[in-house]
C-alpha cells in the first residue's frame, strides 16, 4: 500500500464510553457529537446505520436487527462498553421524514419514544448488565425519551 499522508493515532487498547446507535444522517453528526460530550463519552463506539435504533424497534428484517445486536455484544466483549446509547432522530427517511407525521413534530417524538422504548426492552433483554438511555435528535435539539415500561407490547 501507498502511505497517503502521515497521521498519529493513538494505538493503545481502550475501554469504550459507550456503544452508540444512530442513524447515518449527516444532519444529527453534530448534535451527537455535542450528546457524547455532554454525557462523558469521549471514547465511543459508534454504530452509525440508517435509521438507528429503527433497526431494533422495527427492523426491515430479523437479519437488521440481529446484526445490530451483534454490534452491540461485540462492544461490550471487545471494549467492555457497560453504557448502550440508543437514538433516533426528527425527519428521519427511514421512518418516512416528518411528513410520515403529517408534518406533526409531536406526533413524531410520540412514535419515537415508543420505538426507543422498544429497542430499549430489547437491548435490556439481551444485555442485562448494561445501562441503555435513549435520546431523540429534533431539529432544536434533544430530547430523552423516557423508558417507563421496558416491556415488549407493540403501540
Ligand atoms: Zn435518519
Amino acid at each position: 500500500m501507498n502511505k497517503i499522508f502521515h497521521f498519529d493515532s493513538a494505538a493503545e487498547a481502550y475501554v469504550a464510553d459507550a456503544a452508540v446507535l444512530c442513524c447515518f444522517d449527516e444532519r444529527i453528526r453534530l448534535v451527537t457529537a455535542k450528546l457524547l460530550k455532554r454525557s462523558g463519552i469521549s471514547r465511543p463506539d459508534m454504530i452509525v446505520v440508517a435509521g438507528g435504533a429503527k433497526t431494533l424497534a422495527s427492523p426491515r428484517n430479523d437479519f437488521e436487527r440481529d446484526f445490530i445486536l451483534e454490534q452491540i455484544r461485540l462492544s461490550i466483549r471487545l471494549h467492555a462498553t457497560r453504557r448502550v446509547l440508543l437514538t433516533s432522530h426528527s425527519d428521519c427517511a427511514t421512518y418516512g421524514g416528518l411528513a410520515a407525521f403529517g408534518g406533526d413534530r409531536e406526533a413524531e417524538m410520540a412514535h419515537h419514544e415508543r420505538e426507543l422504548g422498544r429497542a430499549a426492552a430489547l437491548v435490556a433483554q439481551g444485555f442485562p448488565g448494561a445501562a441503555v438511555e435513549c435520546f431523540f435528535f429534533a431539529f432544536d435539539g434533544v430530547y430523552r425519551a423516557a423508558l417507563r415500561d421496558r416491556g415488549l407490547a407493540a403501540d
